[in-house]
């Protein structure tokens, strides 16, 4: 079985609604994702490791991805009874969560090399980040997002042959692992 073929078992054990193999072209890395981080609505930005500046430059992630040839894009579908539904909204945010660090933890069980890109949210391993002034506690555990990342995430979707919106009443997240 090639590794792609194994992530793809995996994330239909653990249950993604929805997954499929990532077009590596489709991974641009943009200035304007970045911005809208810097923006700083979130109140995470310079605040760890794994979000911008500390989760490295737009062309540090290029480098980086070079090391990848294959990975896959997962996703969580929730639904949703009305636009204000925060609490659907928070259940689909944590159950991605723990079905990508599920995810996570089989890859690196079976020692295979990873680069594992969230879905929009700071890293809340520890009580407090030791950014900037020590290295990640636990570095195989900290996933930037894809948005942290200058990754446009309905963009790679589209460019990936995946959906990103499923239709009125569902919200999906979507988090990217390459092999
Ligand atoms: S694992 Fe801890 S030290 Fe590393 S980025 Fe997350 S919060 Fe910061």
């Amino acid at each position: 079985m090639t590794t792609i073929e194994k992530l793809k078992e995996y994330a239909a054990e653990i249950g993604f609604e929805h997954f499929g193999e990532v077009k590596m072209d489709a991974l641009k890395f943009q200035p304007e994702v970045r911005d809208m981080c810097a923006a700083n609505k979130c109140a995470h930005y310079g605040r760890s490791w794994t979000c911008p500046p500390g989760c490295g430059t737009l062309e540090e992630m290029a480098e980086k991805v070079k090391q990848f040839s294959t990975g896959l894009l997962v996703q969580t579908t929730v639904e949703l009874e009305d636009s204000f539904d925060f609490e659907a909204m928070a259940e689909g945010a944590v159950k991605q969560k723990e079905r990508f660090n599920a995810l996570a933890d089989k890859l690196h069980a079976d020692n295979i090399k990873c680069l594992l890109m969230g879905a929009g949210e700071s890293c809340e391993n520890c009580k407090e980040c030791t950014y900037p002034d020590a290295p990640c506690r636990f570095p195989d555990k900290a996933q930037p997002s894809m948005e942290a990342c200058g990754l446009n995430v309905s963009q790679v979707c589209k460019g990936s042959g995946l959906e990103y919106y499923y239709g009125n009443g569902t919200l999906t997240y979507t988090c990217c692992v390459l092999v």
